[in-house]
Formats: C-alpha cells, structure tokens, sequence
C-alpha cells in the first residue's frame, strides 16, 4: 500500500474511511451552513459525524426569531435548513444548553471538533443616562418579543404613545420601524407572535422616528430594506431632501465610494421627493442625530439629542440640540455576542482568528465576526471555516459524542421532535391563513416535541 503524508502531516493511510465526530453548537444560519459546509467536503476517505446543539426546544435561530415577520422570503432559507437535517450524518440536540446541560470542557473531549454558531444574543448598550427607563428596550429583546421567543414573551411592552423612536441607522432600524408602523391588519397573515398582534392591534403608535448619529452616506441599511420602504401601503415615509442632498454632494467629492452607499442615497432622495399622503401612520429618517439622554420620570418622556455635521472626511458634534417626546425607545444599535467558561470575548466577539478559537474549538457567524451580515452571509463565512477545520485535522479520536454526556432528566427535542413541532404550527396557522402560528411556551414547546 501506498502510504503518503498530507500538507497537515495526517497519513493518508490513517484518515482512509475515518469518522470525525462534530459538534455545532447553535441551530442559527450560522450553524446550518457549517453543517452544509461539512456534509459537502465529505469524500470517501473524510466523513463528519454532525450533531446540533441548541440551547431552545426550536432550531433555525434569527430565521425564527430575528427575520420580520412580513419578510416571509428570507425565511424559505429554512427548507435548506431541513435539507441539511435530513442528511443521515446529522443529529438535532435542542432543548440542549452550553454552560447548563454541558460544557465546552465536557464537548471538547467527546468531540473532535466543537463549533460555536451561539451569534450574538445581546443588545449593546448606548451608554446614556435614562437608557434603563421603562420603555426603553433593546432590539435584542423587542424582536424576539414579536417573533414568539420563548424567553421574552412577558416582557412589558407598552405602545400606549403617539410617537417612537428608534435609535441607529441599520436594517434591524428599519425591521423595527416598520413593524411598529404597519397598520397591524398586514401581519394578520404572518407568523408574528399571537400576543405582539394583539397588543400591535392596540397600539396607538402612528409616528416612528429612525435617528441616525451619522450622515445618510454611511447609515447601514441595505438597498433592498430601504427600497422596501417605498413599497409600504398606508404608511407614510420622509426623510429630509436637504440631508440627502448635502450628502450626495460630500460623497461626490471622495474619490471612491461604495456602490450600496450611492445606491442608498438614491433610494432616499427618491423617498425624500415623493408626495407625502398624509397618511395616519409616518416612519421618518433623522440623520446626524446622537441620542444624549433619555428622559421621563421612571418611563421614557422624551430623547434628547446633539445635532452633528458632517464634512466630505468627518461627522462632527455641534453645541446645538433638540428632544423628541416620546413614550417608546428601542434601541437598534447592534449586538453583542456573549461569554461561556472557556471562551472569551472581546469587541462583542469570540476572539477568534479566522474562526479558530483555539484547539479542537472553532467559531463562525455573529459571534465570529461581529453582528454584521445577512443570512446568506454566513454560507461563505462557514464554509472558509471549515476549509480551516479540514486543513487543521488530526486523527480522530474515536469519540463518543454527545449522547453519554446528558443527565437523565434532560428532555432533549431531536429532528423528529422538532418536526412535530413544525407540523403542529404550520397546521395551526393554516387554519387561519397564516404560515403557522409560533407556540411561544417552553414546557408547551417540550410537551410537542418530546413523548411526554
Ligand atoms: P448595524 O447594521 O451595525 O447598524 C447599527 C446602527 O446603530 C448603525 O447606524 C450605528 O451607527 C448605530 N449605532 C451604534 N452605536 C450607536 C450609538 N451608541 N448611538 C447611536 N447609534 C449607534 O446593526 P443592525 O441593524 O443591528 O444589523 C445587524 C446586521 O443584521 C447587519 O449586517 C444587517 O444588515 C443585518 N440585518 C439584515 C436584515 C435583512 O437583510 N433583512 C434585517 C435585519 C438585520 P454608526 O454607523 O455610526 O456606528
């Protein structure tokens, strides 16, 4: 037999038909596309063992509980999700927590590979005196709040004001504007949580206000979400011509500027041209605009902001100010991913280089690098990932996985289960003619997805 020695010094002899046991921690985009990623560099002689491991008892992450849910096409990305589930070296462990079930010193041994895909759940904070008033919430809850998520169904949400405001200038900005400011009779057909329709439903909401602290050239929204704007029945959108204009004519004096951001300018002059309708409900775009302090007295009565401007090179603070009164804050500002024993994070990140953490430990998505991307981003990024993970392999260990590691008592929720699950909401829905209709309740959640 021959016998050579691969670039990573493995012999060739010795992977010839070897099984690496992988453990993905985190059932988001993230973590379905390094399952993808694995399954299909598969040869004869690499094969991976997959198993995923979710903290809740449903998989699919920001799919489920981050995308809007009147962008019903982001989500089909969940059909190449099941795709990848059904292939036959692929096991589901939901209802599965890092840190409480098991720990990354415990995954690290039974695995040969432990990847992190656990995103980053945290909003970042802005930092500002009245931010922890009532009614001021972060994103990070707001959308999973709307999106059934079983963990922040109780918290209070009080929409019994004229006017919000939501701080930064990004897509999860405009997700939340929206939301607030559709006439609620839109998500009758979608799969937002049964309890956010209600209170939608009540609420007395009709001006969302987006403040940016920079120039329209560098708001993070994406083309397609601010054209998206454009397409709203019954709502209202500005932004001041002025703004855009003084921008489109700073960026025409840099030499090179990104084809999103000319792109953005565009839809926003054409936004700030249009006819106003004087519609009932209004979403408006406020750039150049730092929140400084919130106020109210115990709940949020009103932002104060800093007015900026801006140069061709910088965005400068000027002495003057404004407020906005205002009974709801959210925060859209960006997130943070969070630490486990073990694993530390720095710049809201998993240090990381290039997704490996160390040892046996990688990482991919948000918490690799940081909450940017959409959802197909993390198809490329996974995939660079495990490019590493292949080029990085030793001999397997012949280990054992997961299954000797969970505590009797454990209810884990595994493919079938969650296919229960899925078949009890899509049925639910239909009947109303919605998507499906989200349980939002642990223990209900476990009852469908588990026999007990
Ligand atoms: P983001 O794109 O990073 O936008 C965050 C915004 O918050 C920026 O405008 C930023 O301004 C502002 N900001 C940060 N700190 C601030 C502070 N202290 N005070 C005031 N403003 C502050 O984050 P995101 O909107 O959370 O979105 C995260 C990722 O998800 C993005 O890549 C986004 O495209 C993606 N996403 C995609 C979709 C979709 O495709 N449908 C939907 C939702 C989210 P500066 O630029 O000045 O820092």
């Amino acid at each position: 037999m021959v016998c050579y020695v691969l670039s990573n010094g493995i012999n060739q002899d010795i992977i010839f038909n070897m099984k690496y046991r992988v453990a993905i921690v985190g059932a988001g985009p993230a973590g379905y596309f390094t399952a993808q990623a694995l399954q299909k560099a598969q040869t004869e002689e690499l094969t991976f063992l997959i198993d995923m491991i979710e903290r809740l008892p449903t998989p699919w992450g920001l799919v489920r509980s981050g995308v809007a849910p009147d962008h019903p096409k982001i989500k089909t990305v969940s059909k190449v999700f099941e795709k990848i589930a059904k292939e036959n070296n692929f096991r589901l462990f939901a209802n599965v927590e890092l840190g409480k079930d098991v720990s990354l010193k415990e995954l690290r041994e039974v695995y040969d590979v432990v990847v992190l895909a656990t995103g980053s759940p945290e909003g970042k904070k802005l930092g500002i005196q009245g931010e922890n008033l009532i009614n001021c919430i972060s994103a990070a809850e707001f959308v999973p709040w709307y999106n059934a998520h079983p963990d922040f169904t109780k918290i209070p949400i009080d929409l019994n004001t004229d006017t919000a405001v939501v701080l930064g200038a990004g897509n999860v900005a405009i997700d939340v504007a929206r939301v607030l400011a559709t006439d609620p009779k839109k998500l009758d057909t979608t799969d937002v949580s049964e309890i956010a329709l209600s209170i939608f439903k009540a609420s007395k909401i009709r001006r969302v206000v987006i403040c940016g602290r920079r120039g329209p050239e560098h708001a993070a929204f994406t083309t397609p979400e601010l054209r998206g704007l454009l397409n709203l029945e019954n709502t209202d959108v500005y932004v001041d011509h002025t703004q855009i204009n003084d921008a489109i004519t700073r960026i025409s004096k840099i030499g090179l500027v990104e084809k999103e951001t000319k792109n953005n300018l565009e839809v926003m002059k054409q936004i700030a041209n249009r006819d106003r309708n004087d519609f009932e409900r209004s979403i408006e775009i406020k750039f150049l605009s730092t929140p400084t302090e919130i106020r109210g007295n115990g709940k949020v009565e009103e932002v104060v902001f800093q007015e900026n401007e801006a140069n061709s090179e910088n965005v400068l603070s000027t002495n003057k100010t404004f407020s906005i009164k205002t009974g709801l804050v959210i925060t859209a500002i960006g997130y943070n991913a969070i630490a486990y024993p073990g694993i530390e994070v720095e710049n809201g990140r998993v240090i990381n280089i290039a997704g490996h953490v160390r040892q046996n430990i990688y990482v991919v998505g948000w918490a690799k690098r940081g909450p940017v991307g959409v959802i197909g981003t993390n198809k490329s990024d996974s995939s660079d990932v495990v490019s590493l993970i292949v080029s990085n392999l030793t001999e397997p260990r012949n280990v054992s996985g997961i299954d000797g590691l969970l505590k009797p008592g454990i209810e884990v929720i595994n493919q079938l289960g969650w296919e229960k699950i899925n078949a009890s909401e899509v049925v639910s829905g239909e009947l109303v003619g919605k998507p499906r209709i989200k349980e939002d309740d642990w223990d209900r959640l476990i009852n469908l997805g588990t026999t007990r």
